[in-house]
Parts: C-alpha cells; structure tokens; sequence
C-alpha cells in the first residue's frame, strides 16, 4: 500500500470567466521513503496538485474528482477538522516555495519551531520542546545555539533549513516541498537538497518535490512525474525518464535543459506557449506544439499507458510492450 495514493484528481478553480482546469484526472503514487518529483513549466497544476492534497487551495478552487489516499484512508471525504487535527502538519506537512520570507522577523527561530510543536501537541512539556527544537535544528545542520537567533542573523540557506524543520518537528509521514530551490544559490541550494536527501533516508519520509528544475529532481528524486497543463503525460522511474523519456513533451524539456554530464551543448526549446486552461485544445492538450501531431491526437485525450511495469505514458505514440 502506498503512502499516498492519488488517483484520478480533478481540481478546478471556479472564475467568473468560467472553470479552469488546473488539474485533470492526475494519478501518481509516493512510497515511504521515497521521493517523487512533479516536474512541469509555470502554470501546469503542480501547485494546484499539492495545495489539493493539503486541502488548502485559495477560494474558487475545488476538489472535483477523484481520491487522495493516505495512508490508505481519501482524505478528499475529511472534514476540515480532522484534516487540521490529523492530518496536516502531523501526517503531511509542505514548504512553500519563496517560504525562506515565511519565518516571522520578531520572534526567535527556535521559539517559532517550538511554537509549531505547541500548536499540533499542546500538551507537550516546556522541557521536551526545547529539547526537541534542538535536535530539529542540530538534524537540518544549524548548531542547536542559534535557536536564540532572530531570522535577519540566518543566511537565505539557513532559513530554508529552519523551515525544514519546522515541517518535520511533528513526526510528518510526508513532505511536499514546492520550489525547495528557489531564491538560493546553487551551492546551498545543492547543501539544503543534500540534507533533504539525508532526512528522507534517515525519517524514512515520503517526499514530493515541486520544481520546474529538472536538475532538482534528478538529483534527488527516485520517480518523476512531467505534468503538461494540468495532465500528467509521463511517470516512472527517474533513470529511464531521463534517459529514454517516451512522451514528445518530456523529450522536448529534457532537450531544453543543459546537461552537465555530458558533452551535449546544444539546448533546444519547445516552440509556442501552454494553453488557457480555462479553455484547453480538444484531445491531446499538447497537440498544439507537438513535432508528431496526427489526426487523432487533436479529437482523442490520450490515456495513461502502463508502458511497463510502473512506468505511465499518455501519448497517442505510444503502445504497451
Ligand atoms: Fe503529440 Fe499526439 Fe502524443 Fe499528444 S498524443 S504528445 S499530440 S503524438
């Protein structure tokens, strides 16, 4: 049984222009232990997807379809109560990205950890809360000292680690990470996703990785699924995404990154724009850009392909073995 189980989410928000489709009919699983990457441009429903499984989306959007299974138990059927005493926070906690801003400047970073042990275990003792606050932030790398620091003392790397743990100081069964990248310099971006590696190893955490970096989730990730306005068009295991990725998009962002680990120089982009998805293109949604376009591709969405075992592609090319 997986941690969680997304099958056919549909989430929409509801406009005065009409709905717009920012998720449609997403299937993905994470495992314990095991981090997934939810890859996509700017706009595709990677957000709307997490901010659903969090039953936290802004007003007009909407849980339309489908079940979010965690730990076996559609938490889409969850009153907001049991969703704010059980499961956020003590069972799925999220980063948000741009979120090194988040910490409040007037209170001391260890008081505001603290704070969220209090918040989710109000019981827990003056002692035990310390003691905790300091072994959170001895496990993100920050010596246990600096709990009296205020946030303007932490460097952008040390403030994305503190919120790390804020995330984790309830014992999460999983963490979505949006945009852990953001707003960091490569090098500590490359130390925060190296200690984020370590914790789901150590926690045995489930993780989702949100991001547009590709070089993120290949670093980091054990699956990847490649989100295109809305759809998911690509899932499986990172090696044989990277290396053989079957869906006409995926190749296309695949081109369009540089690659440090081989002598590849010449980048490629993918020539138009995503669709409205307040009115997305009949059939295939990247039909519009895609160098393979057929006949059928422009009436009929495909569907998810289990192409092997584990491994889903939606693409009108492409046929199981
Ligand atoms: Fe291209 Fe057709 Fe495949 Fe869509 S279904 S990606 S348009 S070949």
């Amino acid at each position: 049984m997986p941690l969680l189980d997304v099958q056919n989410l549909k989430t929409y928000y509801y406009t005065l222009r009409g709905p717009v489709k920012a998720v449609e009919d997403i299937s993905f699983q994470v495992e314990k232990g095991e981090a997934l990457g939810l890859a996509g441009e700017s706009g595709c429903g990677k957000t709307t997807a997490a901010l659903s499984i969090l039953k936290i989306l802004p007003k007009g959007g909407k849980i339309i379809g489908g079940k979010i299974l965690f730990n076996d138990k559609d938490i889409v059927k969850l009153e907001e109560n049991d969703m704010r005493k059980k499961v956020r926070w003590k069972g799925i906690s999220i980063v948000f990205q741009g979120a090194m801003n988040a910490l409040n400047p007037v209170y001391k970073v260890g008081d505001q950890i603290a704070e969220t042990i209090l918040v989710h275990e109000p019981h827990t003792k003056k002692k035990e809360t310390k003691e905790r606050t300091a072994k959170l932030l001895e496990f993100v790398g920050i010596d246990p000292s600096r709990a009296d620091n205020y946030p303007h003392e932490f460097s952008g790397g040390m403030r994305q680690r503190a919120l790390i743990a804020m995330a984790v100081a309830c014992n999460p069964d999983l963490l979505i990470a949006d945009e852990p990248g953001t707003a960091l310099d490569v090098i500590v971006q490359a130390q925060v996703l190296k200690m984020m590696k370590e914790m789901k190893s150590r926690l045995n955490l489930g993780m989702m990785l949100i991001t547009h970096d590709l070089s993120i989730i290949a670093e980091t990730c054990e699956k990847c699924a490649i989100m295109y306005a809305g759809k998911i068009v690509e899932n499986g295991d990172i090696v044989r995404i990277f290396k053989e990725p079957l869906h006409p998009y995926t190749q296309g962002l695949i081109k369009a990154f540089p690659s440090i680990k081989t002598a590849k120089t010449e980048m490629t982009s993918i020539s138009g724009f995503p669709p409205d998805l307040l009115k997305p293109p009949p059939g295939c949604r990247f039909h519009p850009r895609c160098p393979y376009v057929m006949d059928v591709c422009k009436k009929e969405d495909p569907k998810p392909i289990e192409v092997t075992t584990g491994y889903y592609v939606a693409c009108h090319l492409v046929k199981k073995k």
